[in-house]
């Protein structure tokens, strides 16, 4: 019997590059970053990837507001066990029709081989 404790790993938050502030100002210059609240720093499950969706920039392309595949982090989980690219998206995960993150490895650009 073995048990399955996940590591945490803590991160810069990519959408505030670990200000703590928010990026764009929406609210105000005060305001502070919706990811991770203000700390500059974010928690991720390991094993950690960068987000293929948004290049680690936590940032969805073309907007203002954060990643949905990774929250804003800029990192998500790998897929569990040993991962391969996926050739659905060529592991960019973005979907190549719709631009929207790659439904086969949701974004992440790997899957679980
Ligand atoms: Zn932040
Ligand atoms: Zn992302
Ligand atoms: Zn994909």
């Amino acid at each position: 019997m073995s048990q399955t404790t996940s590591a945490i790993a803590e991160i810069m938050c990519a959408f505030c590059k670990g200000t703590g502030k928010d990026p764009f100002d929406l609210l105000s210059e005060l305001a502070a970053c919706q990811v991770c609240g203000g700390t500059g720093k974010v928690e991720v499950v390991e094993p950690v990837i960068k987000c293929a969706f948004c290049k680690g920039t936590g940032v969805y392309h073309n907007t203002r507001i954060t990643c949905t595949v990774c929250g804003g982090k800029g990192m998500v989980t790998a897929p569990k066990g040993e991962t391969i690219q996926c050739a659905e998206c060529n592991g960019t995960g973005v979907a190549i029709d719709s631009g929207m993150p790659c439904l086969k490895c949701k974004g992440k650009g790997v899957i679980s081989k």
